[in-house]
This record gives C-alpha cells, structure tokens and sequence, in this order.
C-alpha cells in the first residue's frame, strides 16, 4: 500500500522565547483551523517537555470567605450570597497534615489560597510559619494571598516559598467588568514584587466570563509579554457559582477553551499551562484534546486528598488511560506504591462493571453525594 503522504507542513518548534506578541499575531494563531493550531501547540510542547509527564498541585484553603474583594465568578467574596461556609485561618498543623496527604497521593507542589485583599501583619508569622513546615515535606510551596507589597514578597520569599500565584483573570478592556475593587496595575505590581524578591510566579486567567475571543487575545497577550513569562499559567474555565454576578452567563465552547490552551502553549513554551478550576466539570476527552493541546499541570482535587476521593481516582484513571505520569521528580520511591494504588482502583472499576449492578449504583450514589457536597461550591480560589 502507497504511504500516505502528510499535507501538513512540520510546524517550527525553535522560534526563540518572545516578549513583544502583537495582538494581530496572537488573534491569527486563535483563527487557524484546529488541527493546525492543536500541531504547532503539541510540538512546541515535545520540544521542551516531557509530552506525557503532567505536574500535579494540590490546593487547599487556608482561610476561606468573607473576602472584601468583589470578583464576580467568585464564591469566597463577601459582596455576594454564596452560602459558603466561611473558616477563618487554618492551624499550622492542619495545614501540614492535608499536605501530607496531598504527598501520599502524587502531588509535588502543595498551593495554599487564602481569601485576602493582602496578608494582614498580625497574620503573616502564620503564613510563614506553614511555608516553611511544608518545604520541610520536601514539597514545591505556592500561595496566593491576594496583594503584596515588597516587604511581605520579600518576607515569604526568604521563609522559602517557591511559587506565588496572582491571576490576571482577563484581558485589560474586560477587566472592569469583572472586578472594581482592585486595578490591573495593582495586580501587575504584585507580580513584579514576587520577582523581584525572587519568587516563581504562577500566573493565568479565566476565560468563559461572558468575555469575547479579543479579550482572551489581550489576557494573554499581557501574560506572554511579561519581562519574564510566568512558570505556570493557570487556565481556568469559570465554575458558575449561585448567588455571583456571573452565575447565568453563556457557557464557552470546549474547543475555543483548548484553542486558548494550545494558543498559551505557543506562546509561553517553555511555562507548565496548568488546567484549574473548571477542569472537574469538563469530560475525559476535553482535557485528553487540552493535554494535546500543551496543558502539562493539573490540580489533583481541592481538599484534603484521601483514597477513597473519587475526584482523585478518576483523575488517576485518566492519567492510566492516557498514558500519563505524574511529573514528580523528587518522588520517584514512591511512584511504585502510588502505581499499585492506580492499578487496585482499576481492578474495583473493572469488577464493578463486570456485573455488580446493586453495588456499582450504591457506589456511584455515594460518589455524587461526595461530588456535590465537594465541587458544589469551590473553598479554593486561586487569585
Ligand atoms: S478571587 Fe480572591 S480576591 Fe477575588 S473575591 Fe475571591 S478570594 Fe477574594
């Protein structure tokens, strides 16, 4: 049989890291038809990552509700009738033990949000305290605590943190509509203080906030032409929250959320685009195509992780069904044990759908009351 010849021209993969994206450029890699666009992320992708390798977070609330701020996707503003349940500063060792768990099962990085416009003093020996006790895990720390100024970025930095996450959640011309209790340019101030104290930044937005196709365009047109591009970029899909101002807007179209992946991932090559929230409530085979796409980071559930989450084993179902592997360098002695626990919760699915019809629906009763009670309403905001 005659080999079929390719019609597809080998997209360049050794374009050099650039600052200076114009919108036209970026705005033309969004209208290439899918398969280009989803070619050209997945080899810039090959070329400077490990395509199978995923990073996985963790990501618990340290202090959740109640925030003066009044982003209007979020559940843990004050501004609105959410019905959450507000908690204030966790315990130091509370905090410890969930990252332990998070450890057990696979997370490298453990990231703690807390529901601030920006750390208050009396609360900062806390945060520094928590930082420092989960580096002792031997874990990658983040936060995201609202706002910093010098001296706070300077103070975590030096306690060891890792990571800081600052989203700029859209685009400049959108952004008015989405919060007015702080500016962009206060947001681009708190990441050049993380810089400038020397801390990673983790960086994204939100797309699927009534926002149009420009300004995804504009929000990561701002992230790539940053002086130094962030080392994770979180893309999050909006979770509609009852009781928000962007409860009942318009759902965005998967593949234009994969096309803003595959457009990070071109952009940005040599950052983790990490799926965040949203990614629970998209099907396997969207986040397969975002995996193609170039999105190389996940958060593996927001709350304490135990084996019996079913959030947690689905995500390690896929991960097998994939071909996935968490990326996890320091961890390799226990990828063994954490394989064995993949393989166990196959074999119960397997048998489950072998014909164990009364408990397989038992089962999945419990999973959903879990799922509700759990995903309902996100504690853990990344900000
Ligand atoms: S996203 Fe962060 S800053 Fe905004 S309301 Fe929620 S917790 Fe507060």
């Amino acid at each position: 049989m005659p080999a079929i010849a390719s019609t597809a021209q080998s997209p360049s993969t050794d374009m050099a890291v650039r600052h200076d994206w114009k919108r036209s450029e970026i705005d033309a890699l969004f209208a290439l038809p899918f398969n280009d666009l989803i070619f050209q992320a997945a080899a810039l992708h090959r070329a400077h990552f490990d395509p199978n390798a995923v990073q996985v977070s963790t990501l618990l609330s340290i202090k959740t509700g109640a925030c003066p701020e009044d982003c209007k996707y979020c559940s843990q503003s004050g501004h609105y009738n959410t019905e959450l349940e507000k908690e204030k500063l966790l315990e130091v060792s509370r905090v410890v033990e969930e990252a332990k768990a998070a450890r057990q099962n696979g997370a490298s990085r453990f990231c703690m949000g807390a529901a601030w416009r920006s750390p208050r003093d009396k609360d900062m020996p806390y945060v520094l305290d928590m930082i420092r006790q989960v580096k002792d895990l031997g874990m990658e720390t983040c936060m995201t605590l609202g706002m910093l100024n010098e001296g706070q970025a300077g103070a975590l930095a030096e306690a060891g943190l890792d990571y800081y996450n600052h989203n700029l959640d859209t685009s400049p011309e959108y952004y008015g509509q989405v919060i007015t209790t702080r500016t962009y340019n206060d947001r681009l101030s708190t990441l050049a203080n993380v810089r400038d104290a020397g801390m990673k930044v983790c960086c994204g937005g939100i797309v699927g906030m009534g926002e149009e196709r420009n300004d995804r365009v504009g929000l990561l047109q701002q992230l790539a032409n940053l002086p130094h591009h962030p080392e994770s970029v979180p893309i999050n899909m909006l979770v509609k929250i009852e009781g928000t101002p962007l409860a009942d807007v318009d759902d965005l179209d998967p593949f234009e959320f994969v096309r803003t992946v595959a457009v990070a991932r071109i952009l940005m090559p040599q950052s983790y685009v990490r799926l965040s929230a949203g990614r629970q409530e998209m099907n396997d085979e969207a986040q397969a195509l975002c995996f193609m796409a170039g999105a190389n980071s996940i958060f593996y559930g927001e709350r304490l992780l135990t084996t019996d989450n079913p959030e947690a084993n689905h995500d390690q179902r896929l991960f097998k069904r994939l071909g996935i592997h968490p990326l996890d360098p320091r961890h390799e002695a226990s990828d063994e044990a954490h394989e064995e626990a993949i393989q166990a919760q196959v074999s119960e699915q397997q048998a489950e759908e072998a014909g164990l019809f009364y408990n397989a629906l038992d089962s999945k009763r419990a999973a959903k009351h879990v799922l509700d009670k759990d995903t309902g309403r996100p504690t853990a905001t990344e900000h």
